[in-house]
């Protein structure tokens, strides 16, 4: 939609910083930002910049400078009208901790989370891989932005109230779970300056079952005693992830026809406090994923400020995917170059006949055959393609994108 222009938000630019060296990153941003004013003119979202490298001092401090997307451009920015946001940062290479929460018996204990630094080398470039409709990942971030103004004007939480909960729903492999990683390695970027350190705690739901079941509620308790500890460190952001919330939250009034009653509303009233407990932190947020919202206890629902359903990819999400698929596999030298449009273009082309590309047009004609498809189906489509039209990995040289286009459509129709 259109906003007022002193509406509109800054163009945010990434920085990616080399580790191990002395340069801070207030000097790097003061860097950049010079670099930007002087040798730039406009910025396209979604664009890795250069041409930074032939200067000395950045050279020697940066890795990489991606201009990220912005919520009201699609198109390229022009620099002396845009109100920039330079975010540097080093991603974590150090791998995610387990969490312990004591069990029902004396010494024992279940792990319960992980807990991963963000943001992480193993999640970098995560968020620029999923595709979703235009308003998915810039309203997540736009609801955060909004909270975090709120919270800092010190809007009295009685009377305008939010809860920090963000629920997303759809069918399995369509990218809910890595969303929920990648916002939280986005938002460690974006928000370094006013809190340096992010956790992202991926609480495992399974384990709080199982064989401690009769305990659960219990357990529950302790680990979001855990989860508060993180959160009493004023400069931690903290994210918490539960995977699959419906086996947490499972309907009450469903639990009891199903004959087993206490356990699982004390689970569910347990989750239920602790969440009322987290809300009146500043420094957290919850996301949940649920492939099956139906059984969802109505108080949780009612608990999230966004509930969003996630679709399976349509015709054009679903050519993104697999043009990056084949994009990737032409970097790999497995296919050998060729161009595919962007959407833009592609469209371009159709509509004005000119310039056509007929290897995008295949795959946008194979992106129509494979809609009904996750994202996580799509993925794997090339490598299903090689193993059984391509004779595996024995190419003597890279095929040619149509070749390996044909080989996914039998995939693809096999699967129809
Ligand atoms: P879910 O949590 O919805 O079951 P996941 O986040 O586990 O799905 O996704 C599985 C894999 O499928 C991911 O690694 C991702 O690469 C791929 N994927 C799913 N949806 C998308 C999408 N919309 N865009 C890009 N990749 C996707």
């Amino acid at each position: 939609g259109h906003r007022p222009a002193h509406l509109m938000s800054p163009v945010h630019v990434e920085v990616r910083a080399k580790s191990h060296r002395g340069t801070s990153f207030e000097r790097i941003e003061g860097l950049v930002r010079d670099w930007l004013a002087s040798d730039v003119a406009t910025l396209l979202p979604g664009e890795l910049l250069y041409g930074w490298e032939s200067k000395g001092t950045l050279r020697d401090s940066v890795e990489s400078i991606f201009v990220a997307e912005t919520s009201y451009a699609v198109t390229s920015v022009d620099l002396v009208q845009a109100c920039l946001s330079i975010h540097v940062y080093s991603p974590n290479t150090t791998e995610a901790e387990e969490m312990m929460t004591a069990g029902a018996e004396e010494g024992q204990s279940i792990q319960s989370a992980t807990v991963c630094a963000m943001p992480s080398a193993s999640v970098e470039g995560l968020w620029e891989s999923l595709i979703f409709p235009d308003d998915v990942k810039n309203g997540l971030l736009d609801y955060i932005y909004a909270t975090i103004l709120f919270s800092k004007a010190d809007v009295d939480t009685n009377i305008v109230a939010w809860n920090r909960v963000v629920l997303l729903h759809g069918p399995p492999g369509t990218g809910k779970t890595s969303l929920c990683r990648a916002l939280a390695h986005k938002l460690s970027i974006r928000l370094s300056k006013t809190y340096p350190v992010t956790h992202f705690i991926e609480i495992n739901s399974h384990s709080l079952f199982s064989r401690w079941f009769s305990e659960s509620g219990k357990l529950v308790h302790g680990l979001f005693s855990s989860v508060q500890e993180v959160c009493d460190d004023d400069g931690n952001f903290v994210v918490v992830l539960i995977d699959e919330v419906e086996s947490l939250t499972a309907a009450r009034s469903g639990s009891v026809s199903a004959g087993e009653p206490t356990d699982a509303i004390r689970v569910v009233n347990a989750l239920l406090t602790q969440l009322d407990k987290l809300k009146q932190r500043k420094n957290v947020l919850v996301v949940t994923t649920s492939n099956l919202i139906d059984s969802i206890d109505p108080a949780f629902k009612d608990r999230a400020d966004i509930v969003r359903f996630i679709d399976l990819p349509a015709q054009d999400g679903v050519y993104w995917i697999l043009r990056g698929c084949l994009l990737e596999l032409m970097r790999a030298k497995l296919i050998a170059p060729m161009e595919l449009l962007d959407l833009r273009s592609l469209r371009l082309s159709k509509a004005s006949n000119t310039r056509r590309n007929q290897a995008s047009d295949r795959l946008y004609d194979l992106s129509a055959t494979c809609q009904g498809m996750s994202g996580r189906t799509l993925r794997r489509l090339p490598v299903l393609a090689a193993a059984t039209y391509l004779g595996g990995a024995s190419f003597d040289h890279p095929p040619d994108v149509g070749l390996f286009l044909e080989a996914m459509e039998r995939v693809a129709n096999d699967k129809n």
